[in-house]
C-alpha cells in the first residue's frame, strides 16, 4: 500500500473574503481560515500556505460596488487543507479534545 500523504489530502474551498486567523498551537503561529465542513457544518482551521493551496482575496464581491468598479477590482477564492494535517503542533489539539468536558 502506498503511503504517500500528499495522495489523501483533501482540498476545501476558502471563499473570498473569508477573515484569516491565527493558529495558537504554542509554536505554530501560522495563518488559517476557518470554514464550515460541507459535511457537517462544523468550523474547521484551513491551511493555504501549501503546495497546491491558495489564499482567498481579502475582500467578498460587493453587488453594490460593482458599478463602480466593474470587474476591475479582483475577488478570488481560496483554497487549503486541513489545518490538523500540516500544524507542527497538532498534538496539543488531540489533546485538548481528549480531555474536554
Ligand atoms: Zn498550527
Amino acid at each position: 500500500m502506498a503511503t504517500d500523504v500528499q495522495k489523501t489530502l483533501t482540498f476545501y474551498k476558502v471563499a473570498a473574503g473569508t477573515r484569516s486567523s491565527r493558529c495558537n498551537g504554542s509554536t505554530c503561529g501560522k495563518v488559517i481560515y476557518f470554514v464550515a465542513n460541507p459535511r457537517t457544518g462544523r468550523m474547521m482551521p484551513i491551511d493555504c500556505d501549501v503546495e497546491g493551496g491558495e489564499a482567498p482575496s481579502l475582500h467578498a464581491p460587493d453587488p453594490t460596488q460593482q458599478s463602480l468598479f466593474g470587474d476591475k477590482v479582483e475577488h478570488h477564492h481560496g483554497k487549503g487543507v486541513l489545518h490538523f494535517l500540516t500544524c507542527p503542533d497538532r498534538d496539543e489539539f488531540s489533546k485538548r479534545s481528549a480531555s474536554r468536558g
